[in-house]
């Protein structure tokens, strides 16, 4: 059998397909699925994700940069790819190359790309309140005269919800305040004349919590891998998703802890009492928030482990006192399942005062990525 090395991540992809096809269930079925496959698949590994969903009947993308696009192209992915930031000028040409969608941010920009050689296809972006990207909803006017220029193919219009995830009344009202100026735009460029373009403004919490919208796509990210935000979130769509990824490492060595010896740099933790303590072979550079120190768990043989000492680079110290059968070589388990037990990524950044995005996004390069089943 393989042995898995040091530190590792594990993918499900049976879970990602039950995922996907709880949000088909969940979204009108004119809704096309587009995930957000950025950061390298939030961790998970862009090119074996995507592949997996083309496989899936998927056609349509979305990822951060031109780079991540290419590295798609590169991968075999032949589907729409629609780049949601910004690509200098100095990569314009890779645009058309490698058959890349560009998000136009605002009308100076849809000047800048249409007049470099070449034709390409967009989706223009439209602020409906976010104030990060996109031409401002209202101003119409300048909105009708991107579509004046003729080597950009406008094939998309979308903007973005930035309260979608909140459950609290003013949170709502913002949601529906901008699914409302989206609307009122759409509507007034297609009395101009403006159409046969695509419309789309949910990500996960946007599907999630307002699943009765009917636009073409929806860009999905966190969700379709099986992850919420926050422990806490409820959304209005009653649907069970499944973790697509696990995190896991082994025990280098066991060893005592005697009463008033301190433990790991800066010697932040002191035994009270006599201990059995755990190196574990990962750490903040594999993506282990060094916030984690004295307050994070992981998960070995079953049972939960607290973290003590400081999170290292490469290594981090485990109390696995409780534990009766514990040695060199064990597997310990960050994110997913050990017997009876299951951390999720949410808790994991509940305790590092973030959000699962975050630590999935930033899992580190030096990780294995194995595919198992289940
Ligand atoms: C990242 C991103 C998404 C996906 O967001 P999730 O909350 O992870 O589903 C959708 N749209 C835009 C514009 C994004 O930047």
């Amino acid at each position: 059998m393989y042995q898995k090395g040091r530190a590792w991540i594990e993918l499900n992809l049976n879970n990602l397909s039950y995922n996907v096809t709880q949000f088909q269930k969940l979204l009108p079925a004119s809704c096309t699925l587009m995930p957000a496959v950025k950061a390298n698949a939030y961790g998970h590994g862009a090119p074996v994700i995507a592949r997996e969903l083309e496989n899936m009947g998927i056609t349509d993308f979305c990822v951060a940069s031109a780079g991540e696009g290419i590295e798609l192209r590169n991968a075999g992915i032949t589907g729409q790819i629609l780049v949601l930031g910004y690509t200098s000028p100095r990569q314009f040409s890779e645009l058309s190359r490698y058959r890349l969608t560009q998000t136009i941010v605002d009308f100076d920009y849809a000047k800048q790309l249409s007049e470099s050689d070449g034709q390409y296809d967009v989706h223009v972006g439209i602020d409906t309140g976010m104030h990060r990207l996109g031409e401002r909803s209202g101003n119409i006017k300048t909105l009708r005269k991107i579509w004046n220029f003729s080597n950009l193919h406008i094939t998309g219009v979308f903007s973005h919800l930035c309260t979608a995830d909140g459950a609290s009344a003013p949170e709502k009202e913002f949601a529906l305040k901008q699914i409302a100026a989206f609307d009122e735009s759409v509507a007034a460029l297609k009395r101009h004349g403006c159409t046969g373009f695509k419309t789309h403004i949910q990500g996960s919490y946007g599907a999630l919590n307002y699943p009765e919208l009917n636009y073409d796509f929806a860009r999905i990210g966190i969700a379709l891998y099986g992850a919420f935000c926050s422990p806490s979130d409820e959304t209005k769509a009653d649907i069970r998703l499944r973790p697509v990824l696990s995190l896991k490492s082994r025990i280098e060595c066991v060893k005592e802890l005697y009463p008033g010896e301190s433990i790991g740099y800066g010697l932040t933790f002191t035994a009270a009492k006599e201990m059995k303590t755990a190196a574990v072979s990962i750490g903040y550079a594999d993506g282990i928030p060094r916030e984690l120190s004295n307050r994070g768990f992981a998960l070995v043989n079953g049972k939960r482990a607290p973290m003590i000492g400081r999170v290292c680079m490469d290594q981090l110290l485990l109390d696995v006192s409780e534990l009766s059968h514990v040695a060199a070589g064990d597997e310990v388990v960050f994110i997913g399942k050990s017997g009876e037990n299951e951390i999720a990524a949410s808790e994991v950044a509940a305790s590092a005062n973030t959000i699962s995005n975050e630590i999935l996004s930033r899992l580190g390069t030096r990780l294995e990525r194995i595919l198992v089943l289940g």
